[in-house]
C-alpha cells in the first residue's frame, strides 16, 4: 500500500551546457562566443526547475523577475508568454541574458543548485529574448494619451533607456540626450561584439525608439547645454544616468609613454570607432606583439580578449589578487583562459618602461601576497619586498576601474555628490538633492552592473511619474 502512494522519483537531468565557438577559431573574429540553446535544449533545461513555492532565485534577481513563471512557460513551449513575463520586470532581457552575473544573483540562490548545478536561468533568458526577436520582436503597446509633461534623460545606457521606456509608455514626452554619436552607453562602447552583438543592442534601441522616445546625440549636458537650461526650455523633470566613464589610472612612473591606453579608450576605439578595420576606418589602434592588461574585472577581461583578436598577439593579464578574488564574471574568466590569455595573478605593476622615443618597451611588476581582510572582507594584496621583475611588452591597457564624470555635478547647483563623486540619490526613488532631478545607475552606485542600473532606472521612473502628478497639468 505504502508503495502505491509513494511519489514517483523525479528524473535528475544534468544542467544543459551552452555550445560555444571553438576558442582557436573565435580569436580570429568578433562573432558571439555562446551559440545559444536550441528549442529542445531550452525546454529540457527549464524542466529542471522545481517551481519552488518560495523561489529563492527571485530574491537574487535585482529586478524581481518571476523566474519560475517564465521557466514554466518555456517548459510548456509557450515562448511568447515567457517573453511577456520577462518584459514585465526587465526592459532589456536579451542584454541581461548575456551579461548579468547570474552566478552571483539568481543562480547563486537557486534551490536546485544547493545539491546539484543550478538551473541555467541566464541561458534560458537569452534563448527566450532571441526567440522573440526572431519571431516578430517585442510587440509595441498602443501609445498612451499624451500628458504634455516633458522629461529629459541624460545618458543612453541601461539606466537611461529603462527610465525613458517606462515613462514614454505612460504618455510622457521623453528625450534622451547622449554625449556620444551612438546610443546604449557601455553596451555599445565597452562590451565587445563577441559578448554583446550590435544586432541585439540595436534591436533593443529600436524598440525604445518605436515606443516614442526621442534621441539627441553629440549633446554633452553640462557643456552643450546645462540642466538648468533644460528646465528653462520647458522640461518638467530630468533623470541623470551618465554612468562612471572616467578611467582610473595606476599613477606609476611611465604611464604617459605611447602605447599605454585606458581600457575605456582602447575599447571605444575598437567597439565604437571600428579600429580593428583601420585603415578602412579612420581610427587606428597600436599593432602589438605583446599587450599587458592590468586589472581583474569584466573590463580587464574584455580588453584582454579584444587585444587578442585585434593584433593576434600575446596578451598577459596582471592582477594583484588571486584567481578566487577576480571580480569578473566567471564565464568571462573561463573564456579568456580558453583564448590563451596568460594570467599573472598576485602581481602588480610598479613602473611602465619606455625607450628614448617615449614608447612602451616593458613593464616592471612586484609580486603580491594576500594579507588580512580589508573593510570589504576581501584579503588585502601586500607587495613582497624585493620581488620586482620585468617583462617586455609594447602595449599596456589599464583596466583598474572607473569613476563618475564630474561635469554635471559641477554645472548643476544644488546637486550633492559623495566624496567618490557619485551623485547623492535616495535608494528607493533616485531623487537627488536638486528639485525635479533624479539619478540612477553607475553615476549613483559607482561602477556596478547592467541590471542594477536598470533596477535604479525603473524605481526612478515610478517616482518621476508620481512627482509629475503633483504638478499643474501643462
Ligand atoms: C568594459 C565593460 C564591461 C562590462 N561588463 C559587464 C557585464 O558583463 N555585466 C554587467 O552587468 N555589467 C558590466 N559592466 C558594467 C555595466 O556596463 C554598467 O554598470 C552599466 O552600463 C551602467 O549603466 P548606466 O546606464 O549607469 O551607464 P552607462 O552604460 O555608462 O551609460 C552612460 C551614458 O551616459 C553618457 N553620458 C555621460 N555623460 C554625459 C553627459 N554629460 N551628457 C550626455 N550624456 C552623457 C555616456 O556617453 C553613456 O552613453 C561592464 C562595464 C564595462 C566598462
Ligand atoms: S530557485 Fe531554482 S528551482 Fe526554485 S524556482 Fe527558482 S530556478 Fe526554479
Amino acid at each position: 500500500m505504502a508503495e502505491e502512494t509513494k511519489k514517483p522519483k523525479r528524473e535528475r537531468i544534468p544542467r544543459t551546457p551552452m555550445r560555444e565557438e571553438n576558442p582557436q577559431e573565435r580569436v580570429c573574429s568578433f562573432t558571439e562566443v555562446p551559440l545559444g540553446y536550441s528549442v529542445e535544449e531550452a525546454m529540457r533545461e527549464a524542466s529542471r526547475c522545481l517551481v519552488c513555492k518560495k523561489p529563492k532565485c527571485v530574491e537574487g534577481c535585482p529586478v524581481g523577475i518571476d523566474i519560475p513563471g517564465f521557466l514554466s512557460k518555456v517548459r510548456e513551449g509557450d515562448f511568447q508568454e515567457a517573453a511577456n513575463i520577462l518584459h514585465d520586470m526587465n526592459a532589456l532581457p536579451a542584454i541581461c541574458g548575456r551579461v548579468c552575473p547570474q552566478e552571483e544573483q539568481c543562480e547563486a540562490r537557486c534551490i536546485e543548485g544547493f545539491k546539484h548545478d543550478p538551473v541555467a536561468i541566464g541561458n534560458i533568458e537569452k534563448f527566450v529574448a532571441d526567440w522573440e526577436r526572431a519571431n516578430g520582436g517585442t510587440p509595441i503597446p498602443p501609445p498612451a494619451p499624451p500628458t504634455g509633461f516633458k522629461i529629459g534623460v541624460v545618458g543612453s545606457g541601461p539606466a537611461g533607456l529603462t527610465v525613458a521606456g517606462d515613462l514614454v509608455k505612460l504618455g510622457h514626452d521623453v528625450t534622451i540626450f547622449e554625449a556620444l554619436h551612438r546610443p546604449a552607453g557601455v553596451l555599445a562602447y565597452g562590451i565587445p561584439e563577441f559578448r554583446m552583438p550590435r544586432l541585439i543592442v540595436n534591436s533593443e534601441i529600436d524598440y525604445i525608439r518605436k515606443l516614442g522616445v526621442k534621441f539627441e546625440y553629440d549633446v554633452i549636458i553640462g557643456v552643450t547645454i546645462t540642466v538648468d537650461e533644460l528646465f528653462e526650455q520647458g522640461f518638467h523633470a530630468i533623470f541623470i544616468g551618465t554612468g562612471a566613464g572616467l578611467p582610473k589610472m595606476m599613477n606609476v612612473p611611465g604611464e604617459n609613454f605611447a602605447g599605454v591606453y585606458s581600457a575605456n579608450e582602447f575599447l571605444t576605439r575598437v567597439n565604437l570607432m571600428g579600429a580593428s578595420n583601420f585603415p578602412e576606418n579612420d581610427t587606428p589602434i597600436r599593432d602589438s606583439q605583446h599587450t599587458v592588461v592590468v586589472g581583474g574585472g569584466n573590463t580587464a577581461m574584455d580588453s584582454a580578449r579584444v587585444a587578442r583578436r585585434v593584433s593576434k598577439a600575446k596578451v598577459t593579464l596582471v592582477y594583484r589578487r588571486s584567481e578566487e578574488e577576480l571580480p569578473a564574471r566567471k564565464e568571462e574568466v573561463h573564456h579568456a583562459m580558453q583564448e590563451g590569455i596568460d594570467f599573472r595573478l598576485l602581481n602588480n605593476p610598479v613602473e611602465v618602461l619606455g625607450n628614448k622615443a617615449g614608447e612602451v618597451i616593458g613593464i616592471r611588476c612586484i609580486k603580491m601576497e594576500l594579507g588580512e581582510p580589508g573593510p570589504d572582507g576581501r584579503r588585502r594584496p601586500v607587495p613582497m619586498k624585493g620581488s620586482e621583475w620585468e617583462m617586455e611588452c609594447d602595449t599596456v591597457i589599464v583596466a583598474i576601474g572607473n569613476s563618475p564624470n564630474p561635469i554635471i555635478p559641477r554645472t548643476t547647483p544644488g546637486l550633492e555628490v559623495t566624496k567618490w563623486g557619485t551623485i547623492v540619490a535616495d535608494e528607493e526613488t533616485g531623487k537627488t538633492t536638486r528639485d525635479g532631478v533624479w539619478a540612477g545607475g553607475d553615476i549613483v552606485s559607482g561602477a556596478a552592473t547592467v541590471i542594477r542600473a536598470m533596477g535604479a532606472g525603473r524605481k526612478a521612473a515610478k517616482a518621476i511619474n508620481e512627482y509629475l502628478q503633483t504638478l499643474p497639468k501643462p
